[in-house]
């Protein structure tokens, strides 16, 4: 062999001996194959076997295979971010006149996805109130194809019942999709209870970091994960095994790491009731979050994401406090080693519910800091609004 051939073939090297307790990252485009007849069939390999970098690698699969365990599911599909876990559903089940419900607590751009461009492609949808339970079985019609359910609601916290959801829509025919990002895998598993679709950001407590975009949809069914592959591999979307492997990585310290941020958000939400400028804290610990007892059925725990209502005369002051936080910081995708708190107005977003509380949300995400530091943060916030409005506030 020449020195320009050999330049371009990997030397051979020995592996024996060789074991990690680590996942590979293994990167490639070409598949190469041992000869013309493995190449001419290979499309007999099927979504489960290699065929094209852009539809897997091993690093890629055992990301699958952590995800179809830990939700005892049967395959699981990695996209390329939590967004992506809704839309390649939707794409994959919604046909031109075919109907999706999503609730009013919806992630937003999951309802901006509906808005903008699913309606000018003749796909239809229809916003429910999280906390309709089986009454949501009156809003599907011979066109609905997928009930979507988001179990907490993004930002107010409804926890919905799944089961009765379930129940209601293959009554008639439709699929059911969960994004489950809150609890992960392991404080709830959507597919137990009756869904056909558990999604995941996996950027947030997975990656648990902050360093990382993806997205799992785990299904029952084979059939089904050979839709979504067909989905995801006619669009061209594909996700880099560097990715894979930092969410391997969150998924091994996901155990302590919500254990951690569980019981110190659960904590902090019971000392926070009854704090200066304080309305109500949404964290299902409480009987004041929607859904409190539907979350006591059905969850394992609670991770480290929990709101505040504020009272209105807070607003003025609000801006300020936030300002001022050493430990916390402004910011919005949770999930992280980092405690992050943002203010949400979610008036604008609730169309088929009516949100009446005139005050700001806080919605805060606990990290892995020294819970003594975090609350020092939050007296400080807190103790700012007891002079927002003289003697107006408890
Ligand atoms: C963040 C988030 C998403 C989207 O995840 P990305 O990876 O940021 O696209 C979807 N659903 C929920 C509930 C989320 O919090």
């Amino acid at each position: 062999m020449k020195d320009l051939t050999r330049v371009v073939h990997l030397p051979d090297v020995s592996h024996e001996g060789f074991a990690a307790l680590t996942a590979p990252t293994y990167r490639a485009s070409t598949i190469v194959f041992d000869d013309a007849y493995a190449y001419a069939n290979r499309k007999h390999r099927g979504p489960d076997g290699y065929t094209y970098g852009l539809h897997g690698t091993p690093t890629t699969k055992t990301l699958e295979a952590y995800l179809t365990e830990l939700h005892r599911g049967e395959r699981t599909v990695i996209v390329p971010s939590g967004q992506a876990g809704a839309t390649i559903v939707f794409l994959t089940v919604l046909l031109p006149g075919d109907k999706v419900l999503i609730p009013d607590t919806a992630y937003p751009p999951v309802r901006g996805f509906c808005v903008n461009y699913l309606q000018p492609r003749g796909i239809d949808h229809v916003v429910y109130d999280p906390l309709i339970g089986s009454g949501v079985g009156d809003l599907i019609d011979a066109r609905t194809k997928l009930v979507w359910v988001e179990s907490p609601g993004s930002t107010t916290m409804e926890f919905q019942d799944l089961p009765a959801i379930v129940a209601a829509a293959r009554a008639k025919g439709a699929l059911v999709g969960c994004d489950n990002t809150w609890a992960t895998p392991l404080l709830f598993k959507p597919l137990e209870h009756g869904a056909d679709f558990a999604m995941e950001a996996l950027t947030k407590y997975v990656g648990g970091h902050s360093d990382l975009l993806l997205g799992s949809i785990t299904v029952r069914d084979v059939a089904m994960h050979r839709r979504l592959k067909d989905t995801t591999r006619m669009i061209g979307i594909g996700v880099s095994p560097d990715e894979c492997q930092l969410a391997i990585r969150g998924i091994q310290t996901l155990g302590v790491r919500l254990d951690h941020v569980g019981r110190v958000a659960s904590d902090f939400a019971q000392r926070i009731v009854g704090l200066p400028g304080v309305e109500r804290v949404l964290h299902p610990v409480l009987p004041t979050c929607p859904g409190h007892e539907l979350w006591r059925r059905d969850f394992a725990g609670a991770s480290g994401l929990f709101s505040v209502v504020l009272k209105p005369n807070v607003g003025p002051r609000l801006d300020a406090a936030l300002s001022a936080l050493k430990t916390f910081t402004i910011g919005a995708s949770w999930g992280g080693v980092r405690s992050l708190i943002v203010p949400m107005d979610i008036r604008p977003d609730r169309v088929a519910t009516t949100w009446r509380e005139e005050g700001s949300i806080l919605r805060i995400s606990i990290g892995l800091e020294d819970p003594r530091d975090l609350w020092d943060d939050l007296e400080q916030m807190f103790g700012a609004f007891a002079a927002a409005v003289p003697g107006e506030v408890a």
